[in-house]
């Protein structure tokens, strides 16, 4: 079981008027800014970036049952080419939020039962680890992008005829014998 933190976040919304009366359901939609970067090192929706928090609440006898999704654009780095990739992310987040007084059960301490204080509910971390679940472990800036060129990093996709001349290094000596050649010509003439 998690409990949610008393700050109060663009993530929390107040349902004081919701609790104790089970059968009630009520949306609310958020535009809002991500304070604090969400997901890896690699990829995430960083701070000041725009959000909707779509979200459906349904009071049941012990608490508040959360469904919805969560939508903004991630931005990363190409796995192979380094490059930025964006993603449109609209995530589902859901969770159970017991009431402080609600009875505890042995399923309780799944990942979607969190407590809350009866007055307003922050789905911060249940949008973060959300978000964090769909983001994808090697972000591509195209599934069939080809990476960089190992010999001098170029970024194939841009240049794809790319191609460098392998120089033989027998063939570099024979120049450089005709070269000896050609200068001890001139000198005699
Ligand atoms: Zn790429
Ligand atoms: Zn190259």
């Amino acid at each position: 079981m998690k409990h949610t933190p008393g700050a109060d976040t663009e993530f929390r919304i107040h349902v004081r008027d919701l609790v104790h009366r089970p059968g009630t359901h009520r949306e609310y939609s958020r535009e809002l800014t991500v304070a604090e970067a969400l997901g890896t090192d690699v990829i995430g929706v960083p701070a000041g970036a725009a959000a909707t928090l779509n979200v459906q609440c349904e009071v049941v006898t012990d608490g508040i049952w959360v469904s919805g999704t969560f939508a903004a654009q991630a931005t990363g780095e190409c796995g192979r080419c380094l490059d930025e990739v964006k993603l449109d992310l609209e995530v589902p987040v859901q969770g159970l939020f017991l009431y402080p007084d609600a009875p505890r059960e042995d399923g309780d301490d799944s990942d979607d039962v969190f407590e809350f204080d009866g007055e307003s509910i922050d789905f911060e971390g249940v949008v973060r680890d959300a978000v964090v679940t769909s983001l994808p472990f090697t972000p591509l800036c195209d599934p069939d992008c080809p990476g960089l060129c190992d010999q001098c990093g170029a970024r194939l996709a841009n240049d794809p005829d790319h191609a460098h001349e392998i120089l033989d290094p027998r063939w570099s000596a024979l120049e450089s014998v005709k070269d000896s050649i050609e200068l001890s010509n001139k000198e005699e003439s």
